[in-house]
């Protein structure tokens, strides 16, 4: 018998350049899931409102990240990819999840609390209530499972309490989505100036987009934190030096690796040369994904294609789940 494949959802805000932190630690993942799960992967463009509200840059952002995701390996023929806001019915079930999310428990989240301290100019109710939403864009798939990084693991918490509580006042309907990653997917890529870790939001000299051009990753590259070596063979490895490991890792050969790591370990290492090499590698890995990237985003035709298709089957799905949750409530009259 063939058995239906488990349910998957997982979500990216529109809010800026994708970059290797995002490729590492979700992107790459998603190409796997494909294969193994039944896959809902969007783009957050509601939730971006949150933070981002800038009309002038959301659409070309919004394409920005799909084409960069398809450029890396998402299929929209085995993934179900789509724009959160072609999804109507998420709204309505967002709604009706808000009369059970409690506002004391929302203003204790501690991602709020952060954004408070960030734009006190701008404390929105969105801000407030985007535990809901997460929660619903999980729910309304019927998502079992979602891979999370560490700083989410509180939302996906919230996700289950919410289909808890309606479960128990309306019957059951919302799985408890379950977080989970692959063994050895959880990658963390540091910075480059050796501040925290890459982000869409910070120090755009320390990060490398997945839209860099090559003489713009080989120049971040050059400017990396590292070490002025010790002279003390067997001396532990300080973190920019590990960093840059970790980065060869991920895009060159085993052999190049063990070169580097020999060096730090005999203390013959030449920190310009593994810059230099780190940066060929690095063009050699970026290159036709951003290339690609560009190619897709020119192709608005085949982009608009695949948000409907991906819109469409999205619908299909929530609009199920939302139906059942209104009768269940008691708002279906005829
Ligand atoms: P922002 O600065 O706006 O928060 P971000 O760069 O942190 O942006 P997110 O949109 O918050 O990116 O995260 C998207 C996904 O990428 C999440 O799954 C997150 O865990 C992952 N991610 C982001 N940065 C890194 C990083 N440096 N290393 C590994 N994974 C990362
Ligand atoms: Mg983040």
């Amino acid at each position: 018998m063939a058995t239906e494949k488990e349910i998957v959802v997982s979500g990216i805000r529109p809010t800026g350049y994708l970059h290797l932190g995002n490729y590492f630690g979700a992107i790459r993942n998603f190409i796997r899931m494909q294969e193994d799960f039944n896959c809902y992967i969007f783009v957050a463009d509601w939730h971006s409102l949150t933070t981002h509200p800038d009309p002038k840059d959301l659409p070309g952002n919004v394409m920005r990240v799909l084409a960069e995701n398809i450029a890396s390996g998402l299929d929209p023929e085995k993934a179900v990819v789509y724009a959160q806001s072609d999804v109507p019915e998420i709204a309505e079930l967002y709604l009706l999840m808000n009369m059970l999310a409690y506002v004391g428990e929302l203003e204790k989240v501690p991602t709020f609390k952060d954004k408070v301290r960030l734009q006190p100019q701008n404390v929105n109710a969105g801000l407030l209530t985007y535990p809901v939403l997460m929660a619903v864009d999980i729910l309304i798939q019927r998502a079992v499972k979602v891979p999370v990084g560490k700083d989410q693991g509180q939302h996906l918490e919230m996700a289950r309490n919410f289909a808890q509580r309606f479960n128990h006042r309306y019957g059951n309907l919302f799985p408890e989505p379950a977080a989970f990653n692959y063994g050895d997917s959880l990658v963390r890529i540091a910075s480059l100036d050796g501040n925290g870790k890459m982000s869409k939001s910070e120090n755009e000299m320390a990060t490398i987009y997945l839209a860099d051009e090559d003489d713009k990753i080989i120049q971040k590259l050059k400017k990396a934190k590292t070490d002025s070596g010790t002279g003390e063979p067997g001396a532990p490895m300080p973190e920019s030096v590990a960093n840059l490991i970790t980065l060869m890792e991920l895009v060159s050969t085993p052999e190049v690796v063990k070169f580097y790591q020999d060096a730090w370990a005999n203390q013959t290492i030449r920190f310009g040369d593994m810059k230099k090499q780190l940066g060929e590698d690095m063009v050699k890995f970026v290159g036709p994904i951003r290339e690609r990237a560009k190619e897709l985003q020119r192709d608005t035709d085949y982009m608009h294609k695949i948000m409907k298709q991906g819109a469409e089957k999205a619908r299909a799905n929530a609009s199920a789940t939302l139906q059942e949750a209104k009768k269940l409530i008691g708002l279906k009259y005829y």
